[in-house]
């Protein structure tokens, strides 16, 4: 009997461990899929919950609700992967698992303490991130009893998963302070170490243009040296200096602990990863999925479900003996809320930046690229039946997984 091991069951290790035991002899093959925490999060809910929009239910659920009877499913953290001996030890009863093929899903986290000041007196008094199911709960009760001051929103540095997940939050609480009647009160600013609202050149001219429509001041090329938590201040390594009513905080994202403990990562913990095959650089028996890569693709569950269909074809060709074909082209959907019942939609690969045009049929839509609308918003909200009930139930989404420039305008 041979092994196929899957280290962590959020969106990646559970769609890849339903697909996988869906296409190898079960008299051959087993299945395991590890990870430490019982609860699956539905991480673009976080957005949400500071503004009062989605109730506990509906951003957290069981994991096992998710993953197949003949998948085995252990909850434990891990210890470390030996990857010259193909085995991963367990903390729980120190067990050791040797393995045939080994898929790494164990995603990114947030890492405030890396910030010196940022994890001190504030922390979740004046200071609060929203990439944590605690730390956007938190956010909540504050903003309900909050009369206004100076906003200040912060990236740390990138990569972080859901690169627009931070001017999203500006577009729902510039939105949410309007609704309260206090948004002469809140003055809004934004640090980011990007030269621009987004990386690529057209929709950082069209989210940067949004936020000034909205009077959020953008503070580019700005390095988070450190948080004077005392005083309410935000430090550049540049020696520049933001005070602050209230600082949110996207802390610096980082891979497991895991993969430092295992020496396989870079200094993010984050694995060399193949950007087309997925393949693991160092190691023909490892596939890498979702943020846990080093890949330049974004980190969104999007792209995970893009990732998806490569993954499966490149593991069962090489275990077959065969060479491998598929190429994933750094596909990426992003819907970007912004306020007011309308969102943004980008798509865009390695290749191609985020364009204006229709998707996914071209010329009819329903949803405008790199232009807000209403459908956009719906199929913002969408997102979240379609992930719990479609992605996390194995149920095919109809969305293809190669980039296309059908309907794109260049
Ligand atoms: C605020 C926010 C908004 C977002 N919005 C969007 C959006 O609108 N659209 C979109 O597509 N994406 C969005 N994302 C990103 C998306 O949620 C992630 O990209 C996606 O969940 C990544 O999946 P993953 O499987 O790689 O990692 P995860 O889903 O994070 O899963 C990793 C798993 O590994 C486990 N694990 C880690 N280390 C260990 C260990 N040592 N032992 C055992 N288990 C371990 C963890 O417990 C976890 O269950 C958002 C994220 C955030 C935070």
């Amino acid at each position: 009997m041979k092994t196929l091991l899957i280290l962590g069951a959020g969106t990646a290790g559970t769609m890849i461990a339903r697909k996988m035991v869906s296409k190898l002899d079960s008299h051959d093959w087993k299945v395991i899929l590890v990870d430490k925490d019982e609860k699956h999060y539905y991480q673009p809910g976080f957005l949400f919950l500071p503004f009062g929009k989605y109730t506990e239910g509906q951003v957290v659920k069981p994991k096992r609700q998710f993953i197949p009877g003949n998948v085995e499913f252990i909850i434990s953290d891990i210890e470390v992967i030996e990857p010259s001996a193909s085995r991963v030890k367990l903390v729980k009863d120190n067990r050791v698992i040797s393995y045939d093929y080994l898929i790494i899903a164990t995603g990114v986290d947030i890492h405030p303490e890396e910030t010196e000041g940022l994890k001190g007196a504030g922390w979740h008094k004046n200071i609060f991130d929203f990439y944590t199911y605690e730390g956007a709960s938190a956010l909540r009760p504050f903003f309900e009893k909050w009369q206004g001051g100076r906003l200040v929103m912060n990236v740390v540095e990138n990569p972080i998963k859901c690169p627009v997940a931070p001017l999203e939050f500006l577009f729902l609480a510039d939105d949410y302070f309007t609704k309260r009647g206090i948004r002469n009160k809140v003055e809004m600013i934004y640090a980011t170490p990007l030269t621009g609202a987004f990386t690529k050149p057209k929709s950082a001219e069209a989210l940067g243009g949004l936020l000034a429509s909205k009077n959020i001041i953008m503070e580019t090329e700005f390095n988070t040296g450190e948080v004077d938590p005392v005083n309410n201040v935000l430090k550049s390594f540049d020696e520049r200096e933001i005070p602050y009513d209230v600082l949110i905080t996207i802390p610096t994202n980082k891979g497991s602990d895991l993969i430092a403990r295992s020496g396989m990562g870079d200094n993010l913990n984050l694995v060399p990863t193949d950007k087309f095959t997925l393949q693991a650089k160092d190691w023909p028996n490892i596939w890498v999925m979702g943020d846990a890569t080093n890949i330049p693709a974004s980190k969104a569950g999007a792209v995970v479900h893009f990732q998806l269909e490569y993954v499966v074809e490149n593991m069962l060709a090489h275990m077959a003996g065969r060479e491998m074909h598929a190429k994933f082209d750094g596909h990426a959907s992003c819907y970007i809320e912004s306020g007011f019942n309308k969102a943004f939609l980008i798509d865009f690969s390695y290749d191609v930046e985020p364009l204006p045009g229709k998707y996914p049929i071209p010329g009819i839509g329903p949803f405008s690229l790199l232009k807000e609308s209403t459908i956009n918003h719906w199929g913002k909200l969408f997102f979240r039946y379609m992930y719990w009930y479609m992605m996390m139930k194995g149920i095919d989404v109809p969305l293809p997984s190669a980039f296309s420039m059908a309907g794109k305008e260049r």
